[in-house]
């Protein structure tokens, strides 16, 4: 193995060993937690390595890094996630290219996402990021606003609401983020009653916070700096 791939897999297998260790100090399963590896900034080398090693998941930001990753990785077996923000004319490069989108937060994205997903006769699965701790800097739906646009998305064909993401406001502690995890939690479950449908996905969780994360319920943990480092300042 190359010093690369080597450093990428052992970090990665501390994370899983941390991650293991949240989910059993809450009583839940190991593998009802998936460790979303996230590339971006980050050569695409380096999702190569890793997947060599079995990594499946990977998360990206930036379309047209995510995109152009992605044909030059096309020969891989990987899960592609897409976790940041989305501007709607931008949808028709990502609607049907991901596994999930993490970060739908307006309902013209979600039609958006629909109409272009269809257009290629997929589903494209999605979660609605919700912005809990009302920063006005970040995305996100208002925690007022998620039931309607939850509803509306539940009538466009080209999209299935699979859960709820987050990310909190950065804290020096991370149990201070909590809360704002617990909070997710708690919507999601009053958004199956209201919506009568499961919703099992809670993606939360970064280098950063991840154990409060689990131990509040997380399936999906973002994990970039504690796997593949500092990352690049973007072009
Ligand atoms: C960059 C990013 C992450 C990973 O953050 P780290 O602190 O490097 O683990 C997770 N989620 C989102 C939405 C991100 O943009």
């Amino acid at each position: 193995m190359s010093n690369r791939k080597n450093e990428l897999a052992e970090r990665t297998q501390q994370v899983k060993e941390a991650l293991a260790e949240a989910a059993r100090a809450a009583g839940r399963k190991t593998e009802d937690v998936s460790l979303v590896a996230v590339s971006k900034l980050h050569p695409a080398s380096d999702i190569r390595a890793l997947a060599e090693t079995g990594q499946v998941d990977f998360g990206e930001n930036y379309v047209q890094e995510a995109v152009g990753k992605q044909e030059e990785l096309a020969d891989l077996d990987v899960r592609w996630h897409f976790i940041g923000g989305l501007q709607s004319n931008k949808a028709k490069f990502v609607a049907g290219n991901f596994a999930l989108v993490h970060s739908v937060d307006s309902r013209k994205l979600a039609n958006t996402l629909s109409n272009k997903a269809l257009a290629r006769d997929a589903v494209q699965d999605i979660l609605l990021q919700v912005n809990i701790a009302g920063e006005e800097q970040k995305s996100g739906i208002s925690v007022e606003n998620l039931p309607e646009l939850a509803d509306a998305v539940m009538e466009m064909d080209g999209v299935r609401l699979r859960g709820l993401m987050t990310m909190p406001p950065f804290f020096d502690e991370p149990e201070r983020a909590r809360p704002v995890f617990a909070r997710l939690r708690q919507l999601r479950d009053e958004l199956e009653g209201q919506l009568g449908i499961s919703l099992p996905h809670l993606s939360m969780g970064m280098t950063g916070d991840f154990v409060p994360a689990v131990e509040e319920g997380a399936t999906l943990v973002r994990i970039g700096t504690r796997i593949f480092g500092a990352r690049p300042p973007r072009a």
